[in-house]
């Protein structure tokens, strides 16, 4: 089903990252987040030039390679390279109004809390709120209070639905262990953490060294 043909009254989510490497914890958070929210498919977005960290260790080509094979057999996740025609840093205000732009859909932007906590120092955060509502998924070690800003956006999932953007929901089920930075440093000099990575991806990674003896 094309996402055009998508059943209305229901939201696409924008589930962006460096995904160097992507791992079980993000398909395990997509997939409960297709259960709790009002998503009609996720969009996985790997961030060609991160603007907020270091250089990825692994090319823009390897990791969206990486993601494409972790969402084989998951009909309702797609990659989407909207970051890889862009030259300059992959800002995700770009990156909302170019999907708004290709979609004419509600969006919900899907981030860890570290990802959340880190936002204010985001290029131009606050338009992100004009383009898509967030979606926060509670994360390990980052045990935080929400800032006061987000705390009168918050909405329940069916909420989200009454408008196109800015409403914020806090998705605290998940308890997902993985953590790209444990899995390069894990398979720097050995085996990656059992049942860490899509099988599909640690045969990439073993074929192509990708980690061995880097980072
Ligand atoms: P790193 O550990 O190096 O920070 P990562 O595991 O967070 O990497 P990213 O590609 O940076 O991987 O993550 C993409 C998004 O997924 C971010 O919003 C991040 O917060 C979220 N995420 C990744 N792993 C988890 C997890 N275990 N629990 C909750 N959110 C996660």
């Amino acid at each position: 089903m094309g996402i055009s043909a998508a059943s209305k009254g229901s939201l696409i989510g924008v589930f962006g990252g460096t995904f160097d490497p992507i791992h079980c914890g993000h398909l395990a958070i997509a997939e409960a987040l297709m259960c709790a929210l009002p998503l009609e498919r996720i969009l996985f977005v790997p961030a060609a030039r991160p603007p907020h960290r270091i250089a990825p260790v692994a090319s823009a080509r390897n990791r969206l390679e990486m993601v494409r094979l972790a969402l084989e057999g998951h009909p309702r996740f797609a990659v989407d390279e909207v970051e890889y025609g862009r030259v300059g840093p992959s800002y995700t205000a770009d990156t909302l109004r170019a999907l708004r732009a290709r979609y004419h859909r509600p969006l919900a932007l899907i981030l860890g809390m570290d990802a959340f906590l880190g936002l204010p120092g985001w290029h131009r955060w606050r338009h992100l709120l004009g383009m898509a509502h967030l979606v926060i998924v509670t994360r390990p070690g980052f045990t935080e209070a929400l800032p006061s800003w987000v705390r009168p956006r918050l909405a329940t999932p069916a909420q989200l639905l009454t408008a196109d953007h800015g409403l914020a929901v806090l998705v605290t089920t998940l308890e997902r262990p993985e953590s790209a930075t444990a899995l390069r440093q894990a398979l720097r000099h050995g085996p990656a953490p059992p049942g860490w990575l899509p099988a599909g991806v640690l045969e990439y990674i073993e074929r192509h060294g990708l980690y061995q003896g880097k980072g």
